[in-house]
């Protein structure tokens, strides 16, 4: 079933088509990657589905719900969290406190403030932190950490709300392959209780190896999706992709994670 289905969204930035009659569904339960070239439009995507931009037309349904035009606070309180391409986190603040912050922008916390002392929602945050292995560095300031953790730390500000889906844009964008493993390791756990992922990414082993599908954008429209040795073998997708770069074209490398 699609949780997320988007309509023929067009967006344009002057006379950029960033999205062109965008139509595409993620279903529940999947780990999804989206995919294209440099300029293809899917953050453009991931900011119209979560209200960071309004789209020119087209709609935008969650669960069967029209969200198009919802504020980034309203889709996030409908349960759709998100990860940006450059980490958004408080770097003068140190890690548990980075967490206290995202856990205020959850609807079942905002009006309760004083509840973060309580031990259950303590609890929480050192269950998150223990999940992501982030707990030796609680009492860190997240500018000291490295780029991978600053990552991790943004995750688990967004895992910490319990949303039902997460977007995660270019996670594995700067981390070493270590923490790559180990987030994509965290990604299938939270997968297999239940938490729908869209990833949009250009590490082709990382996506192929993780996703039950993925979705190939081109000029900001969908070219094809399905399973990901269907995409990787599809002459459009490498069409697509040759003359960008020859990295993000090697599309045939087995997904290892
Ligand atoms: P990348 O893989 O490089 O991150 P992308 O597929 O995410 O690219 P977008 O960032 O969505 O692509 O950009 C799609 C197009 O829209 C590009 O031509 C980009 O320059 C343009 N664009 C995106 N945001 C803006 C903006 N705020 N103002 C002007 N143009 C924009």
């Amino acid at each position: 079933m699609s949780l997320i289905e988007i309509q023929e969204i067009a967006k344009t930035y002057g006379g950029i088509h960033a999205l062109d009659g965008c139509t595409l569904s993620f279903e529940e339960g999947h780990i999804s990657g989206l995919i294209g070239p440099n300029g293809s439009g899917k953050t453009t995507l991931f900011n119209v589905v979560t209200g960071y931009e309004q789209p020119d037309s087209g709609s935008v349904r969650f669960d069967g719900d029209a969200i198009t035009r919802l504020s980034p606070d309203k889709v996030f309180d409908r349960g759709i969290g998100r990860t940006f391409q450059l980490t958004r986190i408080f770097p003068r603040m140190n890690v548990v406190e980075n967490l206290h912050v995202a856990a205020q922008r959850s609807g079942g916390f905002r009006s309760e403030l004083s509840r973060w002392s309580s031990t259950s929602e303590r609890a929480r945050a050192k269950e998150v932190l223990d999940f992501v292995g982030l707990t030796r560095l609680a009492s860190e300031m997240a500018g000291n950490l490295s780029y991978g953790q600053q990552k991790l730390l943004e995750f688990a500000c967004i895992i910490i709300a319990r949303p039902r889906v997460i977007l995660l844009d270019e996670p594995a964008g700067g981390i070493n392959p270590t923490l790559l493993r180990h987030l994509a390791s965290r990604i299938r756990a939270l997968n297999d209780e239940g938490i729908t992922f869209v990833v949009v990414e250009h590490d082709m082993e990382f996506v192929m190896g993780l996703c039950h599908k993925v979705c190939v954008m081109h000029q900001g429209r969908t070219l094809c999706s399905g399973h990901p040795d269907e995409v990787r073998q599809d002459p459009l997708v490498l069409e697509a992709y040759l003359g960008t770069d020859m990295r993000e074209a090697d599309l045939t490398r087995s997904g290892a994670n």
